[in-house]
């Protein structure tokens, strides 16, 4: 069986800041509403359910708190240059340079901020925090750009 769950209708959801380098038009500096959505596959246990809703939910809205409101930059890219100096951070990208400050960044240990990536990043982050109990096989996280495009992650257990 399969448990899933709506992060537009669960309010699983962050605004934040990005932009992906070398890209005709995502290369400038722009922001989207997130939903990030989760699916868990498994059997059910002695109590008829695969995992608790309510624990699922706090793990997702614990992950993207710490990304809601913030520009996210890619810390692993080839093409970005990321510092932090001080209390600023700096990101080069091209021909472009842009500054923020360190409080309203989340440099996060990817290539680049795609829907891709952090479906990837916020999937790691759930299993590190996460107790999966055994009857649980499978778990997904999807990521929303925006309401109707978004990339899927799957990892088996
Ligand atoms: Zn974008």
């Amino acid at each position: 069986m399969k448990l899933k769950l709506n992060g537009w209708d669960l309010n699983m959801v962050f605004s934040s800041c990005h932009f992906l380098a070398e890209h005709d038009k995502c290369s400038r500096l722009h922001g989207h509403n997130y939903g990030v959505h989760l699916t868990v596959k498994g059997d059910t246990g002695p109590d008829g359910i695969i995992m608790d809703f309510v624990i699922l939910k706090k793990a997702v809205k614990a992950v993207i708190e710490d990304l809601d409101h913030r520009v996210l930059l890619p810390g692993n890219s080839k093409v970005t240059r990321v510092v932090v100096d001080g209390d600023q951070v700096t990101a080069d990208s091209g021909n472009k340079h842009y500054s923020f400050p360190l409080e309203d960044v989340v440099i996060l240990d990817l290539d680049a901020v795609s829907a891709e990536m952090l479906a990837h990043f916020i999937l790691q982050r759930l299993l590190n925090s996460l107790e999966l109990p055994p009857n649980v096989q499978a778990i997904g996280v999807g990521v929303d750009e925006g309401k109707g495009q978004g990339a899927w992650i799957w990892q088996k257990l």
